[in-house]
């Protein structure tokens, strides 16, 4: 599948891993938009936030606890961080596979979008 997240599970190309286990894999972004950017996504390829299904609210939530994991390992949990999800075309999301971005580690921007 021509899916550049599915590439990085499939380790065709290489990425900076900073968490990885059966279900998800955490790796820093290739365009950074603070000092901590992370991109957190399923093995599984999901299309994106609309595609979900029932079935999958149990990943979701660990994707969401490794957001909140990865920030205080990253040590900006404290200050506070972002955790963004975008979906289709007008909601800015460029790779068709989930993801959540954990972000932080500056005053980040006030408005949501
Ligand atoms: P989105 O706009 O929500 O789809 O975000 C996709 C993100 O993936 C962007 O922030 C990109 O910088 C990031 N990205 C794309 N390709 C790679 C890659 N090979 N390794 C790490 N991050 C990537
Ligand atoms: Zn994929």
């Amino acid at each position: 599948m021509d899916c550049i997240f599915c590439k990085i599970v499939a380790g065709e190309i290489p990425s900076d891993t900073v968490y990885q286990d059966e279900e998800i894999i955490a790796f820093r972004d290739i365009n950074p938009q603070a000092p901590v950017h992370i991109v957190i996504i399923p093995r599984k390829h999901i299309p994106s936030l609309d595609q979900l299904k029932e079935s999958d609210s149990a990943l979701v939530g660990r994707l969401v606890t490794l957001a909140n994991r990865l920030a205080k390992e990253e040590g900006i949990a404290d200050k506070g961080y972002r955790v963004v999800i975008n979906c289709g075309k007008e909601g800015g999301q460029l790779v068709p596979h989930l993801h959540l971005h954990l972000v932080g580690g500056r005053r980040l921007s006030d408005q949501v979008g």
